[in-house]
């Protein structure tokens, strides 16, 4: 088989060589960044780099990033320390918003959009202080969510905003004075940075409930020795992200020549929130007849790693909730796979990926490859 496609980066992106080379160098850095000694001083100086770094790919000053295990936690962080007695979170948001605790759901245009109208209607019903949860750009389909103004809206009825911009960060330019979020959430590994570390980025100097205790790290709001290796590797990709954000006009050709050859192919496709302002990067395409996760595998057989919109959670597929939040059929949202691109992403790759998508596509009518797979 040739060599494997990699085609899945909104689950985790290859690492850069710079975030190895930053990982491999904070490594070998002896001491812990709350000494005061030499070795401690030097990790220290390791540590803030890597924070002006984040800082800068965000807008924000420096002292208000706090560093976490990843875009999980920074999102746990935001909810659980905001000390709000309301909840409310778009549809369309990840589970390590959705999962936190409860909320209430604003629904979704068919474009992928959320309805800005629901939200202030919301606001507007219920006096109690909220947080608002809302990702600048989806997981699944790349639909750029309108942060700006619905934080406008939030401020407007004395609620906090919690961007989540784990996939926009290194895709689309980021400034969280313009977004006006009150909180903000990011991840390494989704820019190719390393896995298991990520930021909580503060707009303001609001007082937060820590997430955990023991030391005074993080100024008070996240105790634990850093991850200082992790955090360097970070600070070297967030320091890519204009090189990354110049990379989007070549990604968005690949991924529109990608969906013109599938519908070329196959005209019962359908491409969510394609009407909408998106990533350049991502494509969410429903194949209907052929269960997402029955796709996925089958092109992981022939080397082409994609996922699938479709959540798989104890080998039964359950239908994209995105998808299904935008008003898909049941066979249209269980029949979605993602593709991603990155920075490795070739033209070679995106034909090996319409090849083996075309063959299943045409296999489809003929075989039982639209079966429900066993349990
Ligand atoms: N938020 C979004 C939108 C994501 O796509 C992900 C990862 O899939 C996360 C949060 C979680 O980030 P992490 O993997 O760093 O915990």
């Amino acid at each position: 088989m040739p060599m494997p496609v990699y085609l899945d980066y909104n689950a985790s992106a290859p690492m850069r060589p710079e975030a190895v080379a930053a990982v491999l160098e904070a490594s070998a850095l002896v001491g812990n960044p709350s000494s005061v000694h030499r070795f401690g001083r030097l990790a220290r100086r390791a540590l803030e780099d890597a924070r002006e770094q984040v800082a800068a790919m965000v807008g924000a000053r420096p002292e208000r990033v706090l560093f976490t295990s990843g875009g999980t936690e920074a999102n746990n962080l935001a909810i659980l320390g905001a000390g709000r007695p309301r909840f409310i979170a778009s549809a369309l948001e990840h589970d390590s918003v959705l999962r936190v605790r409860q909320a209430e759901l604003l629904p979704v245009g068919s474009d992928g959009v959320v309805d800005l109208a629901a939200l202030a209607a919301s606001l507007a019903s219920d006096p109690r202080p909220a947080l608002v949860a809302l990702m600048l750009a989806n997981n699944e389909t790349g639909v750029i969510q309108p942060v700006a103004d619905a934080a406008r809206i939030a401020h407007q009825h004395g609620a906090l905003l919690l961007c989540d911009a784990v996939q926009a960060a290194g895709r689309i330019p980021i400034d969280i004075a313009s977004l006006g979020a009150d909180f903000l959430s990011l991840s390494a590994h989704k820019l190719g940075g390393p896995k298991g570390v990520g930021a909580l980025v503060l707009g303001s100097d609001l007082p937060f409930a820590p997430g955990q205790l023991g030391g005074g790290q993080e100024r008070g709001r996240r105790a634990g020795t850093e991850n200082l290796a992790g955090i360097a590797g970070f600070g070297a990709v967030a320091a890519l992200a204009p090189d990354s954000l110049a990379d989007q006009p070549r990604l968005a050709a690949l991924r529109n020549r990608l969906e013109a050859d599938l519908l070329r192919l196959a005209r019962e496709a359908v491409i969510a929130g394609r009407n909408a302002p998106r990533l350049a990067n991502t494509s969410a395409i429903a194949l209907p007849g052929i269960p997402a996760e029955r796709q996925v595998i089958q092109l992981d057989l022939v080397g082409v790693a994609v996922s699938a919109g479709a959540a798989c959670s104890s080998g039964k597929v359950r239908a994209s909730q995105v998808l299904a939040a935008m008003g898909f059929a049941p066979a249209i949202a269980g029949s979605a796979i993602r593709v991603s691109l990155g920075w490795q992403s070739t033209a070679g790759d995106v034909e090996r990926f319409v090849e083996a998508w075309g063959a299943l596509a045409l296999r489809r009518q003929s075989s039982d490859l639209s079966a429900e797979p066993a349990a």
